[in-house]
């Protein structure tokens, strides 16, 4: 049983090859002070149960109030993925009991949802791909129950409870481990250009139930699809879908049958297992909230609402390549974080389009990831990261001294013309001073000019390697080119 084809996603077995099926429940909580139906504070990391008032520990008689800031947040989360706004949506109740849901309901949006269709776009290296979003609709999160501190009960958090939460479902339109990357990172750019959801997958604001099911190539009729529920990183996500996807195949090879159920993916031993049989939805004896009457808005909240709407990363990007002739891949790179293509256009308004793309992509970002720093705690500035750009623009350092200098950099944001200076790694472009240089290397290495000279081209490299040497790597490698090849051909 192996996996083909990493491109398109196969699993084959027994000389038959199946595609995994996969659609996304993403819980996104909303970037909002206060909770959906309480004023509560959101602070996460804040002391257990300093964030409750009577409504999140649902006392008898409190009301719930619905805060008008996290409905436009969903709104305007439904404009970014090209969603249709219903401007009539219901708060339903969803029954369970847990210990960490002291209403013994959990206040959701069930037939009615506040958005509908829409759709989102990912970037596969064949092509942009088109994933569909079956809909949107606002709940109220769970307090957290805590099982680690005592050993002889369980406490519960209610900080949690109360905070408003997006559901975002998507149609099962995802086909690997790759595409569910790249979905969940574009969803996240999205609502952090939005400011609608900080993504934040470690404190639990970005997290996901996952369906996967499997079938074999060239059927059109999907299989039974098993959830995972919860699973808080891409990574174990995507190990989630590629244990649960052969899984499903080996067991249907075997001669068995899926059955929908719920599963854990148990992150220590990288396996998914059975949690309980899939409740339907009547399990849950959905019925309108009789405390909330149903949420109206008209044209005009939601036309106040666009015009807050920020430039988006598709958008961006086209930009980007249109008017700086960026490349698509560069593009897409430098827009899917906010924070980093606002450094780009920063670093631009003073450099080269192209080189400062370059530097971006490749010197700042080895330099990030390996500090694993976000570009808003860059060691280097942009203002400081233009300074040097504009040093090779302009001749003073060729791009070798550029590396050595943005080295020193990153340990001391520092002016780099003043590096430049204290160091003496002014690039040589006299071209008197490079010949006497060149002149020096030919001598002493007479019987290689003579090689070169009845033709052993590849000699030139030598020489070009010899007289950088000689300059201290500060010699202008165009310039020790020109007068090299006058001299040797000459
Ligand atoms: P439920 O609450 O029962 O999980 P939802 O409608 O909220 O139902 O979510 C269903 C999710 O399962 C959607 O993301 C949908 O794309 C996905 N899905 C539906 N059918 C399949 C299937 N056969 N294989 C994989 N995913 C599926
Ligand atoms: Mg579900």
């Amino acid at each position: 049983m192996d996996q083909v084809n990493k491109d398109q996603y196969l699993i084959e077995k027994n000389g038959k090859q199946y595609e995994v099926v996969i659609g996304l429940e993403v819980h996104a909580q909303v970037l909002s002070d206060s909770k959906l139906f309480s004023s509560s504070a959101t602070k996460f990391g804040s002391e257990p149960n300093t964030q409750v008032s009577l409504v999140d520990a649902a006392f008898p008689g409190m009301l719930p109030v619905i805060n008008e800031f996290c409905v436009k947040q969903a709104v305007k989360t439904g404009i970014g993925l090209n969603a249709k706004i219903n401007k009539k949506s219901i708060f339903d109740r969803k029954n369970y009991f847990y210990a960490d849901l002291p209403q013994g309901y959990q206040i959701s949006q069930y037939k009615d949802p506040i958005v509908g269709e829409g759709s989102v776009v990912l970037d596969l290296p064949s092509g942009p791909k088109t994933i569909g979003i079956e809909r949107l609709h606002l709940e109220q999160d769970a307090g957290k129950s805590i099982h680690d501190i005592d050993p002889s009960s369980t406490l519960v958090d209610l900080n949690r409870s109360g905070v408003a939460l997006m559901e975002i479902v998507s149609k099962p339109d995802l086909r690997s481990p790759e595409e569910v990357n790249l979905y969940i990172k574009k969803l996240r750019s999205i609502m952090r250009y939005l400011g609608t959801c900080d993504g934040n997958m470690q404190e639990g604001s970005l997290r996901a139930d996952v369906n996967v099911s499997v079938r074999k190539v060239g059927s059109d009729k999907f299989g039974t699809r098993c959830e995972i529920k919860n699973v808080n990183s891409i990574k174990f996500m995507q190990m989630a879908i590629e244990y649960e996807a052969n899984r499903q195949v080996e067991l249907i090879e075997e001669g068995g049958s899926i059955d929908q159920e719920t599963r854990l993916f148990d992150t220590k031993k990288n396996q998914t297992r059975s949690m309980r049989s899939k409740e339907d939805a009547h399990d849950y004896r959905y019925f309108p909230d009789p405390d909330l009457l149903p949420l109206e808005f008209d044209d005009k909240f939601i036309e106040t609402i666009k015009k807050e709407i920020p430039e988006l990363p598709d958008q961006k990007k086209i930009r980007f390549i249109e008017k700086f002739k960026l490349s698509p891949y560069e593009a897409t790179i430098l827009v899917s974080d906010l924070e980093t293509s606002k450094f780009f256009e920063k670093v631009i308004e003073k450099s080269d389009v192209k080189l400062s793309a370059n530097w971006i992509t490749g010197e700042l970002f080895a330099l990030l990831n390996e500090k694993n720093l976000e570009i808003s705690q860059s060691p280097i500035s942009s203002e400081n990261l233009s300074k040097l750009i504009n040093l090779i623009s302009d001749g003073t350092i060729s791009g070798k001294i550029a590396k050595t200098i943005f080295e020193i950099m990153s340990k001391e944001d520092k002016d780099p013309s003043i590096i430049v200076e204290e160091k003496g790694l002014k690039q040589e472009s006299d071209p008197k001073a490079l010949e006497t240089l060149i002149q020096k290397v030919l001598s002493s290495n007479e019987d290689k000019v003579k090689q070169y000279k009845s033709g052993k081209d590849k000699l030139f490299g030598f020489f070009v390697g010899q007289v950088m040497k000689e300059s201290k790597g500060k010699g202008n490698p165009q310039l020790i080119n020109k007068i090299l090849k006058e001299k040797l051909n000459g």
